[in-house]
């Protein structure tokens, strides 16, 4: 298939892209380079354009006999979302719903929909299924889940087919080391805990260790980015027009703050002084994702279901490109 990946210049749209590319399909990144980088995309595959430019959209998915989208391009940071929200409605819903009115224009109607646990809330029951009730708690939540909603309007009334792959916390990078997370500025935990054992930052601050988890700090279940992209290019396969699917991505298995950080002591060799701080607006105790509805309906697994493994990727790629992409 040609397909369109919106945010492919971004951390996991690029991997996705890879993945993509791996399976056989044809792979156009549109990003407006406003967090990607031209470096994280193939050569002479971008097409720098933003969203909010809906014949700019397209005439791209004409053009380019485009398939079907993959859709990465998001803002997704919880706190920046409570104290900006005009940026999150504006980029998450407003320019999502230009590229679907650009869709229908241009007949493409197959969309991949990068969703996210943060639809859920603070969830009632851990791990967490496709039946929890989806009750946001801040505004990055809300603007993912209109998108949802969208979605399924268009399919039952234009005959969009789609899935929303609502994954928690992507981590690692790419085996080959070129590819890599790299956010500027770096809010995330295993890259900020790994530039701490680059010298660059004096130490971690763990944000709060008094949640009710055995070790007092929040608990998150931590995908590698390729088993992410992976699921991606099987769900294309399982879309059906007039119909949507909603899955959670997760490994199942919940990594606290201080095991994320004990991991990378182990694979940096590195000590990692750490400090504790208060806890961040708006993160709950404990999000891990069952990922059985995934499993079976795309006969997926993730092939990533260690910490030690994953933090070894990141760390490949940090410790080769210590200032990213430049
Ligand atoms: N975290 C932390 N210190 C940091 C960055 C993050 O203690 O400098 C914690 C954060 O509170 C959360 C977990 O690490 O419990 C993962 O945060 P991250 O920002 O990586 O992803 P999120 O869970 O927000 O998607």
């Amino acid at each position: 298939m040609n397909i369109l990946v919106t945010g492919g210049a971004g951390y996991i749209g690029s991997h996705a892209a890879r993945r993509l590319e791996a399976a056989g399909h044809e792979v156009w990144i549109y990003d407006n380079l406003s967090q990607g980088h031209r470096s994280a995309c193939r050569q002479g595959r971008l097409i720098e354009g933003d969203l909010h430019d809906g014949e700019l959209l397209e005439s791209t998915l004409k053009d380019k006999q485009i398939d079907a989208v993959m859709h990465f391009a998001a803002f997704a940071l919880v706190g920046e979302s409570v104290t900006d929200p005009a940026k999150y409605y504006q980029n998450n819903v407003v320019a999502a719903l230009s590229l679907l009115e650009a869709m229908r224009r241009a007949d493409v109607r197959r969309f991949v929909f990068s969703s996210t646990t943060a639809t859920y809330g603070a969830p009632e029951t851990i791990p967490i299924t496709e039946q929890e009730v989806q009750r946001p708690i801040n505004p990055y939540g809300f603007t993912k889940l209109v998108v949802e909603q969208a979605l399924a309007d268009y399919a039952a009334a234009y005959g969009f087919g789609y899935a929303a792959l609502r994954y928690f916390n992507a981590a690692g990078a790419a085996t080959t080391g070129d590819i890599g997370e790299d956010h500027d500025p770096e809010s995330h935990l295993i890259p900020i805990v790994l530039q701490v054992a680059l010298g660059q930052r004096d130490q971690i601050t763990i944000f709060g260790d008094d949640y009710p988890t055995p070790d007092g700090t929040c608990i998150r279940d931590y995908i590698h980015v390729d088993d992410l992209g992976d699921a991606h290019v099987l769900a294309l396969q399982k879309i059906e027009l007039g119909a949507g699917l909603q899955m959670n991505l997760g490994t199942g298995r919940g990594t606290s703050v201080r095991e994320i950080i004990d991991a990378c002591r182990q694979v940096t060799g590195h000590k990692i002084p750490e400090t504790i701080g208060r806890r961040r607006p708006g993160d709950p105790p404990e999000l891990v994702a069952d990922s059985s509805l995934a499993q079976k309906t795309l006969d997926w697994a993730p092939r990533y279901t260690e910490i030690q493994p994953i933090v070894e990727t990141a760390w490949r790629w940090h410790h080769l490109h210590p200032r990213g992409y430049e």
